[in-house]
């Protein structure tokens, strides 16, 4: 693993990205690979697949964390797939979770998702930001962002190197800084962050526009883009999808709501 130290960007900025045709892949799996449809381009790395035996299990290394989009918090009624959802549709498994518009008890009623800001769910690096006007294919995942969490460490959060010499701690002084609010730069500002790449991804597809670009770091909370219908999709709706080092794992048990019941949700959503 490696270590990285970035400061919080000033600026937000949208990355208009060039088109670029790779090569087809083809595979059962929903975001295990995907393939590609004809006049629409390809860009970037699907996050793969994994195993329905993790359902409903939370793994304490994977810094993901919480509700992915901000649209009707914690209710389980704006979820139209769920991790591992059987016959999603005919020879795919579905590696992720849906969040789209939430229908009142009458099913009569819906209110859109379409536009609701996503969420980074960890402190995390931007591994990949893809957007392109008209969107492209992109294996399925339209325009998408996909963040690597952070682990953040502090070993100076006691001992801190006031005296800038350099000894005491790692390289971590950024997250001390503003954990303590401190201004140890003595540039005015307090903030910044580094930490070490874990070996867990979300990624979030389906995207409307991206916020952030691949390089940068973003903060738990930071919006990263608005919910859309780009790539394989019939409506809008944010897919997310947490790959750890084992493969895919299911995201709605990282979401810390109550009530969680994948059975349920699944017998609902067919
Ligand atoms: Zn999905």
């Amino acid at each position: 693993m490696k270590k990285i130290k970035y400061l919080l960007p000033i600026l937000l900025f949208v990355c208009v990205c060039g088109m670029l045709i790779a090569s087809l892949q083809m595979s059962g799996s929903m975001f295990g690979g995907f393939q590609t449809v004809g006049g629409f381009g390809n860009q970037g790395v699907p996050p793969g697949g994994g195993t329905c035996a993790n359902i409903s299990q939370v793994y304490a290394d994977n810094p993901f964390r919480g509700w992915p989009v901000q649209y009707q918090d914690c209710n389980w009624g704006v979820i139209s797939a769920y991790y591992c959802t059987p016959h999603y549709f005919p020879g795919f498994t579905h590696y992720g979770i849906d969040l789209t518009n939430f229908w009142d008890s009458s099913g009569v009623n819906s209110t859109a998702i379409h536009g609701a800001p996503v969420i980074a769910t960890a402190n995390a690096l931007v591994a990949q930001a893809v957007y392109s006007a008209p969107a492209q294919w992109n294996y399925g995942m339209g325009n998408f962002v996909q963040l690597i969490g952070l682990e953040q460490t502090c070993e100076e959060e006691v001992n801190l190197d006031i005296n800038h010499d350099g000894l005491i701690g790692g390289t971590c002084a950024a997250v001390c800084e503003e954990e303590l609010n401190l201004d140890l730069n003595h540039d005015g500002t307090i903030g910044g962050y580094c930490g070490e790449e874990s070996e867990w991804k979300a990624t979030y597809m389906h995207l409307l526009d991206v916020a952030v670009a691949a390089g940068q770091t973003v903060q738990a909370g930071e919006v990263i883009g608005h919910v859309n219908n780009t790539g394989n999709s019939t409506g809008d709706h944010l897919h997310y999808q947490i790959n750890g080092p084992e493969g895919a794992v299911d995201p709605a048990a990282t979401f810390g709501c109550p009530g969680y019941d994948w059975q349920a949700g699944v017998d609902q959503g067919q």
